[in-house]
């Protein structure tokens, strides 16, 4: 198969890969992503906080991907069964939106740009030069030159490794998380719940729409066992220790398909080497309490975007750019993870949790808060 170029390839069509396409197919790069999977992938992604919400907002998007999404307000914790705060989103709150029916939005607005995506191909080879990529080999026979490379391919990122940047991956070895799809139930409606438990066990409660809810179930991995593998009626009596004002959805809990999801923290030594960079999940995990990866993910797009335009297709200018306006990234990256850590850490002992709960962080990230805003309590 022949060889075929373009400016910009983006390995990855996740949230990332995609909204990085989208702005640089918008300013007349040619750009094109190749994803591994079928179709635009899923996630357990659901909340996208005020600062994704702003990055949206200043391309136009805000409306479009809010239309038929869910906007909340409060997060009320408890633990061991009694409320202990509550977290307030000013400016219309966040968004509630399944990552799929997320991505898939902003991948139709690709389309519209000119946006080139290969489904169903991996990355069978890339071919290094001095320091920098010169080609990419699809499992389809497809041989691909491109200007820049983006890897937006997930925390096991091919591009990271024929990159042979170093990365930690640190599993949350006390905290296994299972989630289940249920029927919307009033309690659920009402507010998010979030309930912690001394005995390290979490619940979180939430809508989806206007009929399901998601349950997020975090618990110690030898009490998994038992309640999962060996029939579910111990469930309820755990939840009924710790989980006093969503009772209403117990019934609905049973029954439910209880899929078992991976989570871990992810570190990596740099985010760019020569003509190629890391973007989202290939760059940076953090534990999903913090409700951020998405937001951060969404900004890091818009430096990339602005950097390779910026450079033009001169290899040296983009390396200096790529350090100096996209490496410093890391630094966020780490606060946000190490934030992430510390709620995993702490949540069994509620004033270790208190103190280290942090407001702004949750809120706004590592974006500036408006100045009206006060920190909720
Ligand atoms: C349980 C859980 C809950 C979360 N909840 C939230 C939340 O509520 N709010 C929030 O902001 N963040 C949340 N996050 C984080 C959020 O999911 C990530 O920040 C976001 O998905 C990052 O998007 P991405 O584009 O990097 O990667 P991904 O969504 O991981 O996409 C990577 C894509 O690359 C493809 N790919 C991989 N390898 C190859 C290859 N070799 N060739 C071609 N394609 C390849 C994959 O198929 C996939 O489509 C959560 C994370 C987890 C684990």
């Amino acid at each position: 198969m022949a060889t075929t170029s373009c400016d910009v390839a983006i390995v990855g069509a996740g949230l990332g890969g995609c909204f990085l396409a989208l702005l640089l197919g918008r300013r007349g790069q040619r750009v094109v992503v190749i994803e591994q999977g079928p179709s635009i992938p899923s996630a357990g992604a659901d909340f996208l906080k005020p600062p994704g919400l702003r990055v949206l907002a200043r391309h136009g998007l805000a409306d479009f991907v809010g239309r038929h999404g869910l906007r909340r307000d409060l997060i009320r914790y408890y633990h061991d069964g009694d409320p202990i705060q509550e977290c307030r989103f000013p400016d219309g709150g966040f968004l509630i939106r399944p990552y799929q029916e997320l991505v898939e939005l902003i991948y139709t607005c690709c389309a519209m740009e000119g946006v080139e995506f290969c489904f169903d191909a991996s990355i069978d080879d890339i071919t290094m030069g001095e320091d920098r990529v010169e080609e990419l080999a699809l499992s389809n026979g497809q041989r691909l030159r491109a200007g820049v490379v983006i890897g937006a391919d997930g925390t096991k990122s091919a591009v990271r490794r024929a990159l042979a940047i170093e990365q930690r991956t640190m599993p949350y070895e006390r905290l296994l998380m299972r989630v289940a799809t249920v029927p919307l139930t009033a309690s659920i409606a009402q507010l998010n719940r979030l309930y912690f438990s001394s005995e390290g066990w979490l619940a979180y409660f939430y809508p989806i729409n206007a009929e399901q809810a998601r349950v997020f179930v975090g618990l110690p991995p030898e009490d998994d066992k038992e309640i999962f593998q060996d029939g579910i009626p111990a469930l309820l009596d755990e939840l009924k220790k710790f989980v006093t004002d969503s009772s209403d959805a117990f019934d609905s809990l049973q029954p439910a398909a209880w899929q078992r999801i991976k989570v871990s923290s992810l570190r990596v030594e740099a985010y760019h080497k020569g003509n190629a960079a890391l973007l989202g999940s290939a760059a940076f995990a953090c534990h999903p309490m913090t409700g951020m990866g998405m937001s951060y993910t969404l900004h890091d797009a818009e430096i990339l975007a602005d950097v390779i335009c910026a450079a033009g297709g001169d290899d040296e200018l983009l390396d200096r750019l790529l350090s100096a306006r996209y490496e410093p990234r890391r630094e966020a990256h780490r606060a946000l993870i190490d934030y992430g850590d510390a709620l995993a850490a702490t949540f069994r002992d509620r004033d270790a949790y208190l103190a280290a709960f942090r407001a702004d962080l949750h809120i706004y990230g590592d974006a500036a808060a408006p100045a009206a805003w006060a920190a909720p309590r």
